[in-house]
């Protein structure tokens, strides 16, 4: 990137990202040059709504099958929902993850198996399921009570936000689950990636974005949408009764821009890099939706949130949006282990954006972060110096290492990990190998 005059900017971006709330980050950027009028998006086709596409009969047994199939029906700041999923039935007892209770009220109604009620527990944040149940299905009916509090599970003045909220089969690591928790800030989440088969019954005058096939059709008040989105890491949906769509399209991926469409240039430039230095996205679809948020971002699954605040501050935009297209990379496509290393996915996500805006982060940060899992950070100020600056000063100084070798290292590492979930145990593994076969 060519540098008409080089200023140091001081650039304040508060919270950025993950489930954060106001924490003051200091990102020094050597300013770049606007983006030119080349990077610009053209021949984009105004006001592009997802066409009807016919969908697959979910119950029947020889089309496709889903891992995860849910009803959503919304009403007001009620949301009910009845949801198949498949767990490894050998297990005496199923851990079943269940996110909303971060941000939500959340009550469960019923968990069966084949017909049949079986016993649960509330834990923290999770479920624990007693078997043994049949054939490794569950059917479970829960009702979340969203507030009125700009979160990422939340709704307001004809919107709602349902991020995070779907309940999920637990991860295993070496045989034993990872445990998720209730947290005030990080982000306590965890999934595989799972094929959806999602149906919205919402009031007709709200229309619904999420990723994957889509089926609209309207009855009576009812508005009946109908996703199927494979291999998806959450499942997430923004629901608006007014919006602004423009569309852009970068190699086979579509990005709608929802009210958003003056991040398009900063989406471009951190899409195209990612494409061309670390691998090609793998999703027909990315949405980036702006909405009166308390976070400045949020990645989620084919999906981006940006607050109006970073509406605000070119610099700012600029910085969200590089940051939260990267997590498409790795958080998305490859997962990382957000409870316990949550230093992983934040730092190379913070670490790039930095890196595409010609900034060179500090020196010597320390690396106390690769020992701290989100439930050990004493405050959030603690947990973003680590995560974000510290680790992303880690990941620098690694590029600083490996030199030219950096980028196909990623590209290696995304060529072979996507879809997974990457340990940053297995990443340096694959860093040393790379290294020693040079
Ligand atoms: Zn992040």
């Amino acid at each position: 990137m060519k540098l008409t005059r080089i200023r140091i900017v001081i650039l304040f971006i508060s919270a950025i990202i993950g489930e954060c709330a106001a924490l003051v980050l200091i990102f020094a950027l050597l300013a770049s040059a606007e983006p030119s009028a080349s990077a610009r998006t053209q021949d984009i086709p105004v006001g592009t709504q997802k066409e009807n596409t016919a969908l697959s009969d979910p119950s029947s047994t020889s089309g496709p099958s889903f891992d995860i199939k849910a009803e959503i029906q919304v009403a007001g700041r009620l949301v009910s929902i009845r949801e198949d999923i498949l767990i490894d039935e050998r297990r005496d007892v199923a851990i079943v993850y269940l996110p909303s209770i971060n941000h939500a009220h959340t009550e469960i109604i019923n968990v069966s198996s084949d017909g049949t009620s079986v016993e649960f527990d509330v834990k923290d944040a999770y479920l624990e399921v007693y078997g043994p149940i049949a054939s490794g299905k569950l059917s479970l009916e829960y009702k979340i009570t969203l507030a009125d509090n700009l979160g990422i599970l939340s709704c307001s003045d004809g919107r709602v936000v349902l991020s995070n909220f779907l309940a999920t089969p637990a991860v295993y690591r070496d045989g034993s689950p990872i445990l998720t928790f209730k947290y005030d800030y990080g982000d306590p989440y965890i999934y595989n990636v799972y094929d959806y088969h999602i149906t919205f019954k919402a009031p007709k005058g709200l229309t619904v974005f999420a990723p994957g096939k889509q089926q609209e059709s309207v009855s009576g008040d009812v508005k009946i949408t109908i996703f199927e989105a494979r291999n998806l890491r959450d499942f997430s949906s923004v629901l608006l009764d007014d919006a602004d769509i423009k569309t852009e399209r970068i190699g086979s991926t579509i990005i709608y821009y929802i009210d958003s469409f003056r991040s398009a240039p900063y989406a471009g430039q951190a899409f195209r890099f990612a494409e061309e230095n670390i691998g090609p996205y793998p999703h027909d679809e990315l949405f980036i939706i702006r909405l009166p948020l308390k976070l400045n971002g949020m990645e989620l699954s084919n999906m981006i949130l940006l607050s109006d605040s970073c509406f605000e501050n070119e610099q700012k935009l600029k910085g969200v949006v590089y940051h939260e297209v990267f997590h498409q990379w790795f958080y998305n496509i490859i997962g990382t282990d957000q409870i316990n290393e949550p230093f992983f996915d934040e730092g190379l996500a913070n670490y790039l954006a930095m890196y595409l805006s010609n900034y060179k982060p500090a020196k010597n940060a320390g690396d106390r972060f690769l020992n701290l899992a989100l439930k050990d950070y004493r405050s959030k100020a603690e947990y973003y110096k680590h995560v974000y600056n510290d680790a992303a000063a880690y990941f620098g100084q690694l590029h600083n290492k490996l030199g030219d070798d950096f980028f196909p290292l990623l590209q290696k590492v995304y060529a072979e990990r996507k879809f997974t979930i990457l340990y940053f145990e297995d990443f340096l593994k694959q860093v040393e190998e790379y290294v020693g076969r040079q």
